[in-house]
């Protein structure tokens, strides 16, 4: 049995209103006057003050505004490695994500291929990337992923989704400001939430659960309970405990692994685009043999919140179509072995995830 090291992230700044101090945090890592940090930020933030106003721009340092309607690819990484390596006169000081695991996973990604060489797609899978990335900080304004803390930048390639799993991808710094996350839209904070949850539901029923994921996986666990269930909480509370809940949740997941309702999202996502959250929440509703007590509750969260998932998003799909899903679905070996056990090839056959997907 051989142990994984596992890499923290060094520092971290938590507080309602704590990118306040983004300035001081960042200026002693400037490297010279013209090495800029670039901040990579959700664009629903264009044209609102309210954020960028706390970004500090000195010298040659911009912003690169990026839509996260789509799930980042490694195309899109390479165009921006790219664009900054063309349009900077030094290597970066740093690269500072703002936004949800879409925006973060990109500025882990483009820190790392901002110091190794070839295409992005040649780094996914696990301990590919030879060289440290370039300084980088995570900002996230909207909780549940926990792309803030995790070692991994999950990205679709022209043949996979699979992440870049490294040492080099955790942040060098995180900031924690729940504030940022006020205006996140009801169905979004609910299905963003639901990835922490499914998280913990996966880590805690898993077969490489241990007392490392159980103590992170239980809190995390319980905090969304308070948020979703209990409902009980103001606002603001809800909006910091949710944060704390999804850094807990990417501590669990860290030492054991996801399960079922990720290694099929990941099919849909790839086939269909469905976004990680909502797409979680679609296979998690059709998981009852696999994780009774979790979707039962699942259940009366949906209803609390009044979410109504999409139905029938496979009604229409082709036999090639279904096995594309089922190719990735199948690749995420170490999630069924998590999920499952060793044995889990027995039972989890390309009929079985075919007859689950028709009913999503
Ligand atoms: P996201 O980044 O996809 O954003 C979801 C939506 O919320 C977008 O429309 C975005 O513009 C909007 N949004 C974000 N913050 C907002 C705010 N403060 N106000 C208003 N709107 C806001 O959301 P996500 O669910 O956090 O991230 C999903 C992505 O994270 C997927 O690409 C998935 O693969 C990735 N992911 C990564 C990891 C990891 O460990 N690296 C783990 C899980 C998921
Ligand atoms: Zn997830």
């Amino acid at each position: 049995m051989s142990y994984k090291n596992f890499p923290m992230v060094p520092r971290v700044i938590f507080g309602r209103g704590c990118i306040n101090q983004l300035n001081e945090i960042l200026s002693p890592k400037r490297l010279n006057v013209k090495a800029p940090f670039i901040f990579i930020v959700d664009d629903v933030f264009k044209g609102k003050p309210s954020l960028t106003s706390k970004i500090p721009l000195s010298y040659e340092d911009r912003i690169i505004y990026v839509s996260a309607k789509e799930e980042p690819k490694t195309a899109q990484v390479d165009e921006l490695v790219e664009h900054i390596i063309l349009t900077t006169r030094e290597s970066p000081s740093g690269i500072i994500g703002i936004g949800g695991g879409s925006i973060l996973d990109l500025a882990k990604a483009v820190s790392i291929m901002l110091t190794n060489e070839g295409n992005t797609s040649d780094y996914q899978g696990w301990d590919l990337v030879k060289n440290p990335a370039i300084y980088h900080v995570g900002i996230p304004t909207i909780s549940g992923t926990g792309a803030e803390i995790s070692r991994t930048t999950v990205l679709t390639g022209p043949k996979l989704k699979l992440g870049i799993n490294s040492d080099f991808t955790p942040f060098d710094q995180v900031i924690l400001d729940p504030e940022l996350t006020k205006n996140v839209p009801r169905t979004q904070w609910f299905y963003t939430g639901m990835d922490c949850y499914i998280h913990c539901i996966e880590s805690l029923n898993g077969t490489y659960l241990n007392a490392f994921s159980q103590s992170y996986g239980e809190k995390a666990y319980d905090l969304c309970i308070e948020i979703f269930v209990d409902n009980e909480l103001s606002l603001k509370d809800a909006q910091d405990k949710l944060m704390m809940a999804s850094w807990h949740g990417g501590m669990s997941i860290a030492y054991s692994q996801v399960g079922v309702a990720h290694a099929m999202s990941y099919g849909l996502s790839f086939l269909l685009g469905t976004k990680h959250g909502i797409g979680n929440c679609i296979v998690f509703n059709q998981l009852g043999e696999f994780y009774p007590e979790g979707v039962k509750l699942f259940e009366r969260m949906k209803k609390e919140h009044n979410i109504e998932l999409p139905q029938g998003i496979c009604a229409n799909l082709s036999d090639a179509e279904f096995d594309i899903m089922i190719n990735i679905a199948l690749s995420l070996e170490p999630l069924w072995e998590n999920a499952i056990g060793k044995d889990w090839r027995k039972s989890i056959t390309r009929e079985k995830l075919k007859s689950l997907y028709q009913k999503m």
